[in-house]
């Protein structure tokens, strides 16, 4: 690992100042990084794939941000609140299912109590090619260079939202239950601070796949505010991985739906392991509303869902795999037993 300076700013505005600070002495923007948990990042550190020279660690903020509170209209989720709380609290469980199964099926026990949920929106593919910089080739780590994951080893890669120049997977679940939510983001930064819908948060590749995100340069995430709407209990994260323990999804899908009389009033439909980014599938939520829900119909939205998919030569297998990811879980949601209280 290379050698860094390390700072621990004892409140947000002091962050951004030092943030600020670091980067007015750079031309380069990635000299200088945000810790939170550290559990991608130093990983990152350690294998020489980011060198940032200045590191600065937020975890002084999680007394002010990382709370977990409900009121009258919305969940509101601090984003230095530990993966595993967050799973494991009550109103969470009872209220917005997808979201503590998003995360409890993410990572290991360990890895869920270090790791907050701000780090885990920005984690990092696991595209190994990305990875290893004994690798030239990747645009996403060496913008410009190539991409060694086009005729490589690419089963673990998306199938949609894919460009010439990356195929990487968005490996994160909790995102996907943020946009089956409508959730929206909370940022703070030089220019002040701003709520965006959480699912504009990522990019697609397109010709830039190392600009990840729409945060702007030195923006902190804050917040996550969950709205509650009818569909937030009828609600489920459906994750398949190559192993039961910990695992990233080699297809998932999150859905929040609003039954009524049987009857598909509205239903949010969110893809991952298979995308470039966590992933809406709108046509296919389309498909659904006014309908009643059986295999045929799941089995019609699935299809609408992957019919934009590129296969590499080693995952075409994710087209039918997410397919019936799909079904399953817009059977499994249509059939929840959903409590009023
Ligand atoms: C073995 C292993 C298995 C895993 N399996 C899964 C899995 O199955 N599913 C899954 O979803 N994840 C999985 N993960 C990823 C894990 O969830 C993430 O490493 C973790 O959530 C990152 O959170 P962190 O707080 O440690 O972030 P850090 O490592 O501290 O930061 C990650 C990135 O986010 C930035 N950052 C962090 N917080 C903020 C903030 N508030 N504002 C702005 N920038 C910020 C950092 O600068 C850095 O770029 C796995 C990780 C490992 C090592
Ligand atoms: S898929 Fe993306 S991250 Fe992986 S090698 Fe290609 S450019 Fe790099």
């Amino acid at each position: 690992m290379q050698p860094f300076h390390y700072s621990r700013p004892s409140s947000l505005g002091d962050a951004l100042m030092q943030w600020q600070g670091s980067v007015a002495n750079s031309s380069d923007t990635t000299s200088a990084a945000f810790l939170a948990g550290g559990t991608t990042l130093v990983d990152l550190m350690k294998l020489e794939v980011i060198q940032p020279q200045r590191i600065i660690d937020l975890r002084a903020l999680s007394a002010t941000y990382e709370a977990i509170r409900v009121d009258d209209s919305s969940l509101r989720l601090g984003a230095f609140a530990k993966m595993a709380d967050v799973a494991g609290h009550r109103d969470v469980l009872n209220n917005f299912p997808v979201i503590a199964q998003s995360l409890s099926l993410a990572a290991s026990a360990q890895l869920r109590n270090m790791a907050t949920l701000g780090g885990n929106v920005l984690q990092k593919t696991r595209c190994a090619y990305y990875r290893d910089p004994s690798w030239e080739a990747c645009n996403k780590r060496a913008p410009g260079s190539g991409c060694a994951a086009l005729e490589g080893a690419n089963r673990q890669h998306a199938i949609l939202g894919t460009s010439e120049h990356c195929i990487a997977t968005y490996h994160g679940d909790f995102g996907q239950a943020l946009i089956a939510l409508d959730a929206s983001v909370v940022l703070s930064g030089p220019n002040g601070v701003r709520a965006i819908p959480f699912a504009s948060l990522h990019r697609q590749p397109a010709n830039t796949p190392h600009t990840e995100t729409n945060l702007q340069l030195g923006e902190i995430i804050t917040e996550f505010i969950v709205p509650i709407l009818p569909w937030a209990r009828r609600s489920l994260y459906l994750k398949i991985r190559d192993r039961q323990s910990y695992e990233f999804a080699v297809a998932s899908a999150a859905v929040a739906m609003e039954l009524e009389g049987g009857i598909v009033r509205d239903v949010r439909i969110a893809l991952g392991g298979v995308a470039t980014a966590p992933w809406r599938a709108r046509e296919a939520e389309d498909r659904l509303r006014g309908h009643t829900i059986d295999e045929a119909r799941a089995a019609e939205a699935a299809h609408i869902a992957f019919v934009n998919a590129v296969p590499q030569s080693h995952n075409a297998f994710k087209v039918p795999l997410g397919q019936s990811t799909l079904v399953r879980a817009l059977l499994d949601v249509a059939s929840m037993e959903v409590s009023n209280g």
